[in-house]
């Protein structure tokens, strides 16, 4: 076998999170070592150190360190004491974590519809779906855009309408942080922003992980205390319900070592991005990224065909390149969420998206004749 062909034949990682392991290995072997060595397994110094970091690198007043994107979702609506009656609104194309908490609360999300090109929050359907909260007789309280596949969500349009109807804005960051829009980072919109650390998001942990970013010192206040079991003046009082929702020690230092890359990595991903972009636009409906916003590329995904998709994820599939579909199964259509209300006007691009989209190989490290090969590959296939 030559080498091209073992090129051609070798099977290409979707996200190669080993990789980056091999760039970062001795650093995250030394901080883990080093927490190892003081043993403060729990609130050690690395968590304090990284909240700081996190909180200068998006510009935000605090940044809370937690156990997972789903619990600083959580943990937000605690604060704002989200319970039954409370409608909250949040886009059917996306991962379901988004609403979970909402239902788990006891709260109603109102599913709403996105837009084709951005695949984000359709403000003109989040308007509707607090007619449709209010015509059900709920309380329309807040609003979760998502910054999906890593571009920000319409944060300008967004912010108009939740003013007008006084709703709280919690920005779902789990697969946007690091991205801007208006030249300011995300953890900066909204009342509050979660993110997650899950190691396949841009900015992943080796484990779970994930942080609350905000301006309000009540709301990161009672953040805080809800993080801790609900912790009060003091470790003995318990001021309110709370849950165990910490970012471990280890986990901080291993992202401390994570942040200092990770500009450099968006670069590169935007870079490859740009690259994909240039190489399938006649064949593929390509991401578009509008004037005023950066992504991260939490996913780089192009739009087909419904009756080609398929062969395509099977083409690539042959040779050993690997795709995904983010969504296949927006919000309304999973068994645990079809019975929740959907905004007046329906959700008919998201039902459109989720019959066209596929996402290709995407991570800072896909070197260039990976990437041709991939390319050459969804040319070949998209060709006939
Ligand atoms: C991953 C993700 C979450 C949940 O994050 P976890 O850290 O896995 O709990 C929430 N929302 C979106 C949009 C996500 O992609």
């Amino acid at each position: 076998m030559n080498q091209h062909t073992r090129l051609q034949q070798s099977p290409i990682p979707f996200i190669d999170v080993a990789a980056q392991r091999r760039r970062l290995g001795g650093a995250v072997d030394n901080a883990v070592a080093r927490v190892l060595a003081h043993c403060q397994f729990v609130n050690g110094p690395e968590v304090h150190a990284f909240e700081s970091e996190l909180a200068a690198f998006c510009g935000a007043r605090h940044a809370i360190g937690c156990a997972s994107g789903t619990d600083a979702l959580l943990l937000v609506l605690m604060a704002w004491e989200i319970r039954p009656g409370d409608a909250v609104i949040c886009p059917s194309f996306t991962y379901h974590a988004t609403a979970e908490m909402v239902a788990l609360l006891g709260a109603t999300p109102i599913i709403a519809d996105v837009l084709p090109d951005t695949f984000n929050l359709d403000p003109a359907s989040c308007e509707r779906a607090v007619a449709t909260a209010k015509r059900l007789g709920l309380k329309p309280r807040a609003v979760i855009p998502v910054d999906l596949f890593g571009l920000p969500a319409n944060h300008g349009a967004i912010a108009d309408i939740a003013e007008k109807h006084g709703l709280k804005i919690l920005d779902d960051a789990a697969q946007g942080f690091g991205a801007s829009y208006r030249g300011r980072k995300l953890g900066t919109f909204g009342a509050a922003t979660a993110t997650s650390f899950f190691p396949a998001k841009p900015l992943g942990c080796y484990g779970d992980g994930g942080a609350v970013l905000t301006d309000d010192d009540v709301l990161a206040a009672r953040v805080k205390s809800i993080r801790l079991h609900g912790e009060g003046v003091d470790r003995s009082e318990a001021a309110r319900i709370g849950i165990t929702g910490r970012l471990d020690t280890i986990q901080a230092a291993i992202l401390i070592e994570k942040l200092k890359i990770f500009p450099d990595e968006i670069a590169a991903r935007d870079r490859i991005a740009a690259r994909y972009s240039r190489a399938l636009a006649d064949v593929a409906i390509v991401p578009r990224v509008g004037n005023e916003f950066t992504s991260v590329w939490a996913q780089y995904t192009v739009k087909v065909k419904p009756d080609r998709r398929d062969v395509l994820a099977a083409d690539l599939k042959a040779q050993g390149i690997p795709t995904a579909i983010y969504y296949t199964r927006p919000l309304h259509r999973q068994p645990a969420y079809r019975d929740f209300p959907i905004a007046e006007g329906g959700v008919p691009v998201s039902e459109q998206l989720s019959r066209e989209v596929i996402s290709l190989p995407m991570h800072a490290y896909l070197e260039p004749p990976v990437q041709d090969r991939i390319i050459g590959a969804v040319r070949s296939s998209l060709a006939h």
